[in-house]
C-alpha cells in the first residue's frame, strides 16, 4: 500500500484538488495525506494571535474574511447543489468553531485546535468532492492514530495500532483520506507536527503500515543539487540516501520536513519527491542506498548565530566541552555546527530565544564573542572510503569568500561552511558552477 502526500499547493485551488485524480488512481489501495489548502495555515495562525492578544473583533474579521474564501472555494469544487449543501455544512461546521472560540478562555489549547482546521476542512472538502464523482474513498480521522509524547515525539507502534483495526474494517476501500499535520499529544488534546508537518505525517504512517512506498506531491520536480530562487540552472537529484536527504533537508532545501526523513528510514520505506504539475517528471527517491562518490547537493541555512568561547583553561583540560554543551542544555538550544581547536570552540545555534542567558553563563567558563547574520553552506554527497579532493575542491570554490567556520568529517555525507550571509548568494553561485 502507498501512501501519497499532497502539499497546500497541490490542494491550493478547486481546480487544483480535482486534478489530483489525474495522480492518485482510485483503483490502488491507498492511503492520501492532505496538507490545508496553502495560505490557511498562516492565515489560522493570524486568527489565533488575535485571540491571544485579546482582540476578539480583529478575530472576527479574520475568521469572516477566511470563510468568504472557502464559501468561493465550494462554489467551484462542487457541481450539484446537493453536495454545495453538503460542502456549506463542512464550512459552517468548522468555522462556526472558530467564531465559538470568543466565547471560551483561550490558552494554547484552543490555539493548537484552530490550527487543526486547515487540513479537516481540506480533507473532508476533498471526501465530499469524491463522493459527487462517485469515486468512493474512505475519510481516516488522523486525530484517531496520530499522537505524540511529553516530547512531542510521534510514537509510531501507537499509530500501526490504531490504524490497521481502520483499514481492516474498510478492506473493500482502496482510496483513503487524511490529514497531514494534525495529532493528538499526550494529554488527548488536538496537537500538531510543526509547520510544514504533513511530510512528517506521511512518512509517519508509512513507517506505521510498513508502506511500499511514500510520494510526497509538491510544486517542484524533486530536490534539486542548489537553491533555484537563488542559482540558475540547477537540476534535480534523481537520488538521495535518507542520510543526504536528512541533511538537505534540515540544512535549507524547503522541499521537505527535516524530522520526516527519519520514520521511513528507520523502515526502510523508499520516499519519492514528485511534481504535481509535471507528473511524468522523475522527481528524487530517497532509499538506503547512496551513490558512491558524488557531491549531490549544496544548501543553506540562514538566521545562524556563531558563538565563540575562548578559554586557557581549555588547554589539556577535560570536561570543558562537556560544561559548555551543559549550557545548552539547559536553554534547550540545539547546536548546528562546532569546531575546535586547543583553546577554543565555536559552535553556531539558529534559535536565540535564550542567547543572553547562554552569554551569560558561558562567560563563566571563557570569553565569548558572538557573530549574527551567519549562514550555514552545506555541501552534501558521498564523499567515499577515501575521503579524497572533496575537501580541496569546496574550498578551491569558495577561496574568494571569508570563511568562519569549516566542518568536515563530521559524517561522509555533508561539509559544511559558515560565512555571513551577506556572502550566501556568490558562495552558492560559486560552488554551483565549479562542483557540478
Ligand atoms: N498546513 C501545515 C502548514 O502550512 C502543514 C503542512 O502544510 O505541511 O504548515
Ligand atoms: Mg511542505
Amino acid at each position: 500500500m502507498k501512501v501519497l502526500k499532497f502539499g497546500g499547493t497541490s490542494v491550493g485551488s478547486p481546480e487544483r484538488m480535482k486534478k489530483l485524480l489525474d495522480i492518485i488512481d482510485p483503483a490502488e489501495r491507498q492511503i492520501v495525506v492532505l496538507s490545508a489548502v496553502s495560505g490557511t495555515t498562516n492565515n489560522l495562525v493570524e486568527i489565533a494571535q488575535a485571540y491571544l492578544s485579546g482582540d476578539k473583533k480583529k478575530a472576527a474579521t479574520l475568521i469572516a474574511i477566511l470563510k468568504d474564501k472557502y464559501q468561493v472555494f465550494i462554489k467551484e469544487l462542487f457541481a450539484k447543489p446537493e453536495y454545495l449543501e453538503q460542502g456549506k455544512e463542512v464550512i459552517d461546521y468548522h468555522f462556526n468553531l472558530l467564531t465559538g472560540l470568543a466565547n471560551d478562555l483561550f490558552t494554547s489549547i484552543e490555539e493548537k485546535v484552530i490550527l487543526a482546521q486547515g487540513e479537516l476542512l481540506s480533507t473532508t472538502l476533498y471526501y465530499v468532492y469524491l463522493k459527487e464523482i462517485g469515486v468512493p474513498s474512505v475519510l481516516l480521522p488522523a486525530l484517531d492514530f496520530m499522537k505524540i509524547d511529553e516530547d512531542n515525539e510521534p510514537i509510531v507502534d501507537y499509530l500501526t495500532h490504531h490504524i490497521k483495526p481502520l483499514l481492516d474494517k474498510h478492506s473493500n476501500n482502496n482510496l483513503f483520506i487524511t490529514q497531514g499535520y494534525i495529532c493528538r499529544n499526550s494529554f488527548g488534546e488536538i496537537d500538531n507536527l510543526r509547520r510544514g508537518g504533513s511530510d512528517y505525517t506521511a512518512s509517519l504512517i508509512g513507517a506505521g503500515i510498513r508502506s511500499e512506498e511514500v510520494q510526497i506531491w509538491t510544486d517542484i520536480d524533486g530536490m534539486h543539487n542548489n537553491d533555484p530562487r537563488i542559482v540558475k540552472g540547477t537540476k534535480p537529484v534523481a537520488r538521495l540516501s535518507f542520510d543526504e536527504a536528512a541533511e538537505l533537508a534540515y540544512f535549507g532545501a524547503k522541499i521537505l520536513h527535516p524530522q520526516s526523513v527519519f520514520p521511513a528510514q528507520k523502515y526502510k520505506i523508499p520516499v519519492r519527491l514528485l511534481n504535481t504539475m509535471d507528473p511524468k517528471a522523475e522527481g528524487t527517491l530517497i532509499t538506503n542506498t547512496s551513490e558512491k562518490d558524488q557531491i549531490k547537493s549544496i544548501a543553506a541555512k540562514d538566521g545562524i548565530t556563531a558563538i565563540k568561547i575562548q578559554s586557557s583553561r581549555m588547554l589539556l583540560a577535560h570536561g570543558f566541552l562537556r560544561r559548555v554543551f551543559e549550557v545548552f542544555e539547559r536553554y534547550k538550544t540545539s547546536i548546528d555546527m562546532i569546531t575546535t581547536s586547543e583553546v577554543a570552540v565555536s559552535l553556531t545555534i539558529d534559535d536565540t530565544t535564550y542567547l543572553t542567558e547562554i552569554v551569560e553563563e558561558l562567560n563563566r567558563l571563557g570569553s565569548v564573542e558572538i557573530d549574527q547574520n551567519q549562514t550555514i553552506i552545506c555541501v552534501v554527497g558521498d564523499f567515499g572510503a577515501e575521503k579524497h579532493g572533496y575537501a580541496a575542491r569546496v574550498l578551491e570554490a569558495v577561496k574568494h569568500i571569508p570563511i568562519r567556520m569549516i566542518s568536515y568529517g563530521g559524517s561522509d555525507h555533508n561539509m559544511s561552511l559558515l560565512v555571513q550571509t551577506t556572502d550566501k548568494v556568490e558562495i552558492l553561485r560559486s560552488l554551483h558552477s565549479r562542483l557540478f
